[in-house]
């Protein structure tokens, strides 16, 4: 039978349980990036001792419970830049994650919109870096957009195909189920 993702650490040992134990790795603070970091580690080290230390009684309670939910695409960085490579990487990651643990998502496409002539500029430049970057972009001229999104007024608008939704704090708190089914702890 499936563990069920852990909702509340409060549900952890005590921390006179943990008093007295040696921990390789301290990382404080659960939301995506500590437990993610958490997670990596205990797949890199198996044999290490790893602890999260999170204050609030929830997972993700703070930003990663109060983002936007958007799994980017890297449409803004610079092309060949570490974190344009990182984001379309990243990309895939979390899709492949939230299939592998049947995390719901949706890969919905983000449009972004000129609403002028000044807009339009920046739209063309960013259609430009999409295209450098390889990431799938559509150009919308008014009357594609128009079709696309009737409730969105503009002069044209790009199509980014590859942009995902999803829910992070299930996502966060699936990766701590299986940090702590490698043998880390959430306190
Ligand atoms: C408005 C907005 C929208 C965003 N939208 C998106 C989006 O759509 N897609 C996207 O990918 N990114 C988005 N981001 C960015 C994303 O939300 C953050 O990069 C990410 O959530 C940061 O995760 P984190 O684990 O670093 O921080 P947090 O989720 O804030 O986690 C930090 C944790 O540390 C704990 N903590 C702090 N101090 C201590 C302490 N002393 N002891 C113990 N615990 C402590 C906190 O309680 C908290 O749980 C958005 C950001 C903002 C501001």
């Amino acid at each position: 039978m499936t563990q069920s993702p852990p909702t509340s650490i409060a549900d952890q040992p005590p921390l006179d349980h943990l008093a007295q134990t040696h921990f390789d790795y301290v990382i404080v603070g659960g939301g995506i990036v500590g437990v993610s970091t958490a997670l990596q580690l205990q797949q890199t080290y198996p044999h290490k001792r790893i602890i999260v230390i999170e204050k609030e009684s929830e997972l993700a309670s703070h930003q990663t419970g109060h983002n936007s939910g958007v799994v980017h695409a890297g449409v803004y960085y610079p092309p060949d830049s570490l974190k344009a490579q990182f984001c379309r990487q990243g990309l895939k990651d979390t899709l492949a994650f939230c299939r592998q643990h049947g995390i719901p998502f949706e890969q919905c496409g983000k449009l972004i919109v000129a609403t002028d002539e000044l807009e339009l500029q920046r739209l063309r430049a960013l259609y430009e870096r999409c295209q450098e970057n390889s990431v799938d972009v559509e150009w919308l001229d008014v009357a594609q957009l128009r079709r696309e999104e009737p409730n969105v007024v503009g002069v044209a608008a790009i199509l980014v195909a590859d942009t995902a939704i999803t829910d992070y704090p299930r996502l966060t708190r699936v990766m701590a189920q299986q940090f702590q089914s490698l043998g880390g702890q959430l306190l």
